[in-house]
């Protein structure tokens, strides 16, 4: 029997140089709040987790949560690795449910799943590379000779800035994008034009035979959304994201009676969580996020289960353990790709912390058949540009 026998938790905070967000930039949750402050703040993180499970052959599996990564890894160090070690990381699904069960008051969602997440992934990079396979031939293997991917940046900016953004990615091979917004209920109507004169002016660079979808990212509320929507109704949007906190699954469910796909669910949790959505017809897209949801083993559970309701799952971010799940499930029709950029939100971090993840060629990626497990290292490349907390 393999057995774990370490749980390496570290902290990569970048300390290089970032690209300030302008004014604007994206509505999030936090713009309700009388005093906005920097409200952007919220929605930045400059830092990232590794975890890096040890076997006693010596095999390392890599996992990584992106939320709040100095209390995950708190979380981890003190509770979950105990709960790990001396096990077979084959026994993936009883590791998940003690994990899962030994901290259900507290763990079940939020920082404890993320932990849990964390962990898992690198159990399952763990499984693949001591069987000598890349993860998706687990799951599933190979149901597309490539994955289509979505162009995720456009972050609200000038007409013509956006204008000239969205010109270079076409230019780039890319067939969908997807855009966010940066007006909200604060902005009044005004706002309103504001944000449709950009959806206007990416429909004219695009035009009408490829993909656009729009984020909110939590910053609208139902009452905003509702009166959004018909206006949006003539661009012919793929989905809309996240209009409302994840929370309000009322909310989601009464907007995506409209004739808009609303999509959401990259901050839910959990089986059952999507069983929530599911039942209420909240969304008509699935985007959780493995690093968050309950990693790879939680995911796949609400792969099949997105399936039967014939609701297709899009995970959020790009990153290898979204690409293996999306390349193992038919269901799973498209893939969110960051493109590589200075450092900004966060999100293209693990650019910074990882090598391997695949570079999306005129609209495509691809997982390569004999690289066994996730297929990424941690790399030295920008090790002088972090802080990294042991
Ligand atoms: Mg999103």
């Amino acid at each position: 029997m393999t057995k774990i026998i370490s749980v390496r938790t570290r902290v990569w905070n970048w300390k290089g140089k970032t690209v300030p967000p302008q004014m604007n930039f994206c509505t999030n949750a936090s713009d309700v709040l009388y005093d906005r402050g920097d409200a952007m703040d919220s929605f930045r993180f400059h830092q990232w987790l590794t975890c890096e499970i040890e076997t006693d052959d010596g095999t390392i599996g890599i996992g990584n949560a992106a939320l709040a990564p100095n209390l995950v890894k708190a979380a981890i160090d003190q509770y979950y690795a105990p709960l790990v070690i001396g096990e077979d990381p084959f026994d993936y699904a009883y590791l998940w449910e003690k994990m899962y069960r030994h901290t259900h008051a507290w763990g079940r969602k939020g920082i404890g799943m993320a932990a849990i997440s964390a962990i898992d992934i690198a159990i399952w990079d763990l499984m693949g590379k001591l069987v000598d396979k890349p993860v998706f031939k687990l799951l599933g293997g190979r149901t597309k000779e490539k994955i289509p991917v979505y162009y995720s940046k456009l972050y609200s900016d000038s007409v013509e800035a956006m204008q000239a953004e969205a010109q270079e990615a076409m230019g780039h091979g890319y067939t969908a994008f997807k855009a966010r917004f940066g007006f909200g209920p604060k902005d009044g109507m005004l706002g309103m034009r504001e944000n449709l004169k950009r959806v206007e002016a990416l429909r004219e660079v695009i035009g009408y035979d490829k993909d656009l979808m729009l984020e909110c990212y939590m910053g609208w509320n139902l009452d905003y959304t509702k009166r959004m929507l018909p206006m949006l109704e003539k661009y012919q949007l793929r989905w809309l994201e996240e209009p409302v906190i994840a929370d309000d699954m009322h909310g989601y469910a009464e907007l995506n009676q409209g004739s808009i796909p609303i999509s959401g669910g990259e901050h839910e949790f959990g089986l059952m969580g999507f069983r929530q959505l599911l039942d209420m017809k909240a969304v008509s897209v699935i985007q959780y996020d493995t690093n968050r949801v309950g990693g790879i083993t939680a995911a796949q559970k609400i792969n099949a289960l997105a399936e039967a309701y014939q609701v297709p799952v899009i995970p959020h971010a790009g990153q290898m353990h979204n690409y293996h799940l999306t390349m193992a499930n038919a269901n799973c029709p498209i893939a969110e790709y960051f493109p590589m950029h200075d450092v900004e939100i966060g999100n293209e971090l693990f650019y910074y912390i990882f090598e391997g993840d695949p570079v999306a060629k005129d609209g495509f990626i691809d997982l390569d058949d004999n690289k066994s497990g996730l297929g990424i290292k941690i790399s030295d490349q920008y090790l002088d540009q972090f802080e990294v907390v042991e």
